[in-house]
């Protein structure tokens, strides 16, 4: 068992091997992926998984959700606050740490089940003294203002004295080892004692001067008695540090603990914010450790009779499920409705804390089902910023509501106008000017969300706002050319990006059309049914007849591009005109070659694509088409998609298993689950794939289990692969929150755990549950 590696006394805390991931060797090339995967956050702050005692290779940054700041760089991004990791310990000059000692045992945990981080160290120093340091960390999901660190430190062959440093560290930079993109978003307000012990940094973004503290006590305890002496505060530069030392015997253990607290303006007026955290420190510290760790632990618990999937049969894979999830709902916020979540979460500095497209369609249905209220605070965050996605149309040129492509705090386009490559060359990138199926993604994600939860209310205030705004700026989007009569988009990228601009993207006008017609049904049923409601929809975005009607003759001549008498759909106009470059050649992964050709064609010249477009639209609005149709395109697009975002592999997987492409889909899955375990797509140092870990989820539950809702009745046709024996999870739907077992031979059975009596379709035998 991996927990048997770690101190005795929190080895029955420990999961069992199916809720760990082992890391059991320092390489200091890796560091940067393991702070990745052992990133901790409780959906108020993320802090990446470095070492306490600060390594040469490290970018350890701490992120607070919402505290965004842009300064000279290309964008409002999440800021690199003031990292609290810092405990440096000393004997005799001699820092102990994993890249200045000599390494006899070494081991990182991360043991999801209670959502903490272990290591065991035992490192000898140049003079030969031997240290075991055993450590856990957690950030706790109870009080998301505490954090806490507790080190057992055993000499093991001297007696001496330990100094021990503890500091917050205020010298970090977002973009650390990117010299082009370096940038320090915090300016220092305060660097002073936190009371009598302990250290204290304000600092405050620079745009907005938007203030964070950040506070910490490092106690050290022989037998439960305090025993740090002679402790003294220094504010070096950026730094704050507080010195203490200890006298230390040969194979006793001390028990250091750092009890640490965050706040931010956002929470605490400034003035108050030391007060505030030097309060929590205190009670923090006088409640103890062990304390605040069980509530945390016991808050995991709870989370995970919600979203555990268990897989029996497949360890390694199950493990690997369990790991995405962990992390997609370690970040997802139930009480802040002013933030979303990033591309990659609160573990790394990639898209800058932006939130995506990536949302609505791959992590949404995970919290829908899952955790329908962080599900609604991330479609509440979208309606706050309707008037900036009003106003964002409105500077386009467009009417109505336009979603931004990356989108911060304000709601303003965050996704920067240029690039710089490595070589230094600049790159223009417009995926801002064009990828404009964002918008319909937005108002799709209402639909979703609503059909899974059943938010009334929601739809009809909130909801119908977006949707309503949404509609009308793909009416005006769309352009009448008269000589064909018919409606066009132009000058748009669909989800490939590898084709920047095209002509109707058959995405995009599949789902402008999709909105039109799915407002223009809301109000009907709403002028009906909650005419309240539609007066005030009418109130507050001035709706008319009319201009319904209009909406109508847009939706049906609209230009949906495909290959004539086939049933091959276009992916953009033109498409099929382009150099027609299949992949043939796999690696031993079984994962495609890029092929030959691309290297005499651009790849916008080829029907290459980097992402599903056309067999994502098959997915999302798979209802709308035949089997017949989805399969074959099925099969034309994927021998042509190079996966070159983490987006791909799962859709694939779900749509292989549609069109009876059973063995490809598990692979598929597999791919997308070890995506960063296995840093497969080599930027696992730059944050978790988020929207990735939203596909596994969707994968297993959508593709495997064959989850589905239609006509409103939960419905469960399963495709289980071979390896699985059993496969076990659970979801909300309307009112009930239900688990359902799914059996190796595809049956299924479904148990009402609480709420309201449901109808649920399991193989096609309708049953009450
Ligand atoms: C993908 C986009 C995605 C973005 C953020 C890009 O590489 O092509 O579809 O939204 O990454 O995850």
């Amino acid at each position: 068992m991996i927990r048997d590696i770690f101190a005795e006394p929190w080895r029955e805390n420990i999961g069992t091997d199916d809720w760990v991931i082992l890391q059991d060797r320092y390489d200091p090339e890796e560091n940067l992926k393991y702070e990745s995967l052992f990133a901790l956050s409780n959906g108020y702050l993320g802090i990446r998984g470095s070492y306490e005692e600060g390594t040469k290779i490290t970018l350890p940054y701490l992120y607070i959700n919402g505290v965004f700041d842009k300064s000279e760089t290309f964008m409002r991004e999440l800021a690199a606050l003031p990292n609290w990791l810092g405990i440096r310990l000393y004997v005799e000059k001699e820092l102990i740490g994993v890249e200045n000692c000599e390494i006899l045992e070494f081991a990182r945990a991360l043991d999801m089940k209670q959502a903490v981080l272990y290591r065991h160290t035992v490192l000898k120093d140049k003079k030969g003294r031997i240290t075991k340091i055993e450590g856990r960390r957690f950030v706790s999901r109870d009080n998301v203002h505490r954090m806490g660190i507790e080190l057992l430190v055993t000499p093991m062959n001297y007696s001496g004295i330990i100094e021990a440093e503890n500091i917050i560290d205020g010298t970090i930079v977002n973009f650390y080892d990117a010299p082009r993109f370096k940038v320090k978003h915090m300016y220092q307000t305060a660097n002073e004692r936190l009371g009598e012990d302990g250290v204290y940094m304000e600092t405050a973004t620079r745009d907005r001067h938007l203030h964070v503290g950040c506070g910490c006590r490092l106690e050290a305890y022989k037998d439960g008695q305090p025993v740090m002496g002679n402790r003294m505060f220094n504010a070096f530069g950026e730094q704050a540090v507080e010195f203490g030392d200890v006298h230390v015997k040969e194979g006793e253990c001390v028990r250091f603990v750092k009890y640490v607290s965050m706040y931010t303006e956002r929470e605490c007026p400034a003035y108050a914010l030391h007060t505030t955290i030097k309060d929590e420190v205190d009670r923090f510290a006088g409640e103890g450790f062990g304390a605040e760790l069980e509530k945390h632990a016991k808050v995991y618990e709870k989370m995970w009779q919600e979203a555990d999937v268990r897989i029996n049969g497949d360890f390694e894979l199950d493990r690997a499920v369990r790991f995405n999830i962990f992390h997609l709902m370690s970040t997802g916020n139930e009480t802040d409705d002013r933030v979303s979540v990033g591309a990659k979460l609160l573990t790394g500095e990639e898209y800058g804390g932006h939130a995506f497209w990536d949302i609505e369609l791959f992590m949404l249905p995970f919290f829908s089902y899952v955790f329908p209220q962080m599900a609604k605070n991330m479609e509440t965050y979208r309606y706050h910023l309707l008037d900036a996605a009003r106003d964002n149309a409105r500077k386009n040129g467009f009417k109505g509501a336009q979603y931004p492509w990356e989108s911060a705090d304000d709601g303003t386009e965050q996704c920067p106008d240029w690039t710089i490559e490595p070589d230094g060359t600049c790159y223009r990138c417009y995926v801002a000017v064009y990828e404009h199926h964002v918008t319909a993604d937005v108002a799709y994600g209402i639909y979703d969300y609503v059909k899974i939860t059943n938010d009334k209310d929601f739809l009809l205030n909130e909801g119908a706002e977006i949707l309503t705004e949404t509609a009308r700026f793909w009416a005006s989007r769309c352009e009448y050319i008269p000589e064909k009569d018919r409606y066009e988009i132009n000058q748009v990228t669909g989800p490939d990006e590898w084709h920047e601009p095209v002509d109707n993207n058959l995405y995009t006008n599949y789902f402008a059309r999709w909105n039109l017609r799915y407002v223009m049904v809301l109000t009907e049923q709403m002028k009906r049914e909650y005419p309240d409601a539609y007066a005030s929809l009418a109130e507050k975005t001035g709706l008319t007849d009319e201009e319904v009607k209009s909406w109508d003759e847009v939706q049906k001549k609209i230009y949906l591009p495909r290959k004539e008498g086939t049933n091959l759909l276009e992916q953009f106009e033109g498409y099929f005109d382009l150099h027609d470059v299949v992949i043939d050649k796999y690696d031993e992964n079984d994962w495609p070659i890029r092929p030959e050709a691309l290297n005499h064609y651009p790849k916008g010249e080829t029907q290459i694509l980097k992402q599903p477009d056309v067999v994502l639209l098959l997915h999302l609005l798979g209802e709308e088409f035949d089997k017949e149709l989805i399969k074959e395109n099925y099969d034309y697009y994927e021998k042509r998609t190079l996966h070159g975002s983490s987006l791909s592999p799962s859709i694939y997987s779900v749509m292989g298993l549609k069109v009876g492409d059973d063995s490809r889909a598990y692979r598929y899955l597999r791919r997308a689950a070890f995506i960063d375990l296995l840093n497969l797509q080599k930027n696992t140092r730059e944050g978790i794939h988020a929207a990735n870990a939203g596909g596994v989820w969707q994968t297993v539950v959508f593709g495997f289990a064959g989850v589905s809702i239609e006509e409103g009745i939960l419905k469960i046709c399963p495709n289980m692969p071979k390896e699985w024996t059993d496969l076990t999870f659970r979801l909300h739907y309307y009112g009930s929150w239900i688990e359902i077992t799914v059996s190796g031979d595809n049956t299924a059975s479904v148990k009402l755990l609480s709420g309201e009596h449901a109808k649920v379709n399991i193989n096609g035998s309708i049953q009450e549950i």
